[in-house]
């Protein structure tokens, strides 16, 4: 028998979440599918979104080549832009969109021998403080794109560095700092990640650029937005070991039991992308029951404590993460954030559904 543990991806889920996000944000949205959209496979959610969505992004060029490969004829985003000429000509030839964030990359539009008309995105930094152009410098940059004659259409954006946070002024202060660095230059413009379109109405502009959303993870800590996980990280138990109080379980006896516990072993590990840093009592859905991890994750397996299921034993079912158990909870209890463990899945084979998976009652109201 193949070893149980399996990443499910429910693409009905993925397609309700973009237009959900697209719906709050109004004008048109990219999905990002960037880190193999972010561990799901991004040939598959590109196939998936292929007849709704207005186009999608990646982080470079070599994620854009492979979706061309395999059929993806939308529009796609590069949100790095390139690193050298060869990747503007490859850009050119695949119609490919890039991101314009500095001297250098502007330098190179100039310098090629460029044919085809090019779809820039100019990004500004407001705030994030890593790549962009000075908001000061926004007018010049724009002029001198347009002025090399190479230039189909430009898009203005920026990037926020805090807008899961809805209490700090850090993301107000952004939009502000954008609307004033491009009042007056012509073209559509572009703000919102996930957590822009969730908690920030006054940022939402022509485009949206959800990532984590699209795949069902609130990023804001409070968030109630009607999203569907899209992944359930599942395996079963395929070994139950007795303990007696005082007798210690796995790498380092971090768990030693202070009563009878009754333990099942799961064929998941750290290997698979479940983080090693999770603690004791890391909730977990077996059968259908929450219980919680014991001992240390290791890399092919993880213990659970199911002395309070009687009925669970080998072959039962385990929900890692999924409609049940949040993986925000999970990233947070492991000191990380939801978008790590989601790229970090890897090893196990990914299961594609296009029927929703599981929808709790709850979800389906929030969603209505
Ligand atoms: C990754 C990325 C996004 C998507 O961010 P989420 O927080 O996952 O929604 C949007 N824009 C840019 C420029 C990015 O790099």
């Amino acid at each position: 028998m193949a070893r149980p543990a399996f990443a499910k991806i429910d693409l009905a889920a993925l397609r309700h979440n973009y237009e959900r996000l697209r719906t709050l944000h109004g004008g048109r949205a990219l999905a990002v599918l960037k880190a193999n959209a972010y561990g799901h496979g991004a040939v598959r959610c590109a196939h998936a979104l292929t007849d709704i969505a207005d186009g999608f992004a990646v982080a470079f060029l070599e994620e854009a080549v492979a979706l061309r490969e395999a059929g993806i004829n939308a529009p796609i985003l590069v949100l790095e832009g390139m690193f050298d000429a060869h990747d503007l000509q490859v850009a050119q030839e695949l119609e490919l969109w890039i991101v314009v964030h500095h001297e250098a990359q502007l330098r190179m539009i100039e310098l090629s021998a460029c044919t085809t008309p090019l779809h820039v995105w100019l990004k500004l930094n407001t705030g994030m403080e890593r790549a962009g152009f000075a908001p000061e410098d926004a007018a010049a940059v724009h002029s001198r794109l347009v002025s090399t004659g190479k230039i189909e259409q430009i898009i203005l954006m920026s990037h926020f560095a805090r807008a899961d946070e809805p209490d700090s002024e850090a993301t107000a202060a952004q939009i502000e700092r954008f609307d004033n660095a491009t009042a007056g230059i012509a073209g559509d413009r572009s703000l919102c990640n996930s957590a822009g379109v969730l908690a920030w109405p006054d940022a939402r502009l022509d485009w949206a650029r959800p990532g984590i959303a699209l795949y069902g993870a609130d990023p804001i800590p409070s968030g109630e937005h009607g999203l569907l996980p899209v992944m359930t990280l599942e395996s079963r138990v395929f070994a139950v070991r007795d303990l007696q109080a005082g007798e210690a379980l796995g790498y380092g006896a971090r768990f030693i039991a202070s009563r009878p516990t009754r333990v099942g072993l799961v064929a998941m590990g750290y290997a698979d992308g479940y983080p090693r840093t999770a603690p004791e009592g890391t909730a977990v859905m077996v059968d259908g029951q929450v219980s919680g991890i014991i001992g240390r994750v290791s890399m092919d397996m993880l213990t659970v404590d199911i002395t309070d299921h009687p009925s669970t034993g080998i072959g039962s079912r385990l929900e890692l993460w999924g409609p049940r158990i949040r993986v925000n909870d999970v990233a947070h209890a492991s000191g990380t954030i939801a978008y790590e463990l989601l790229c970090n899945v890897k090893r196990v084979p990914l299961q594609y559904s296009q029927e929703p998976l599981v929808h709790t009652p709850k979800l389906e109201s929030a969603a209505a």
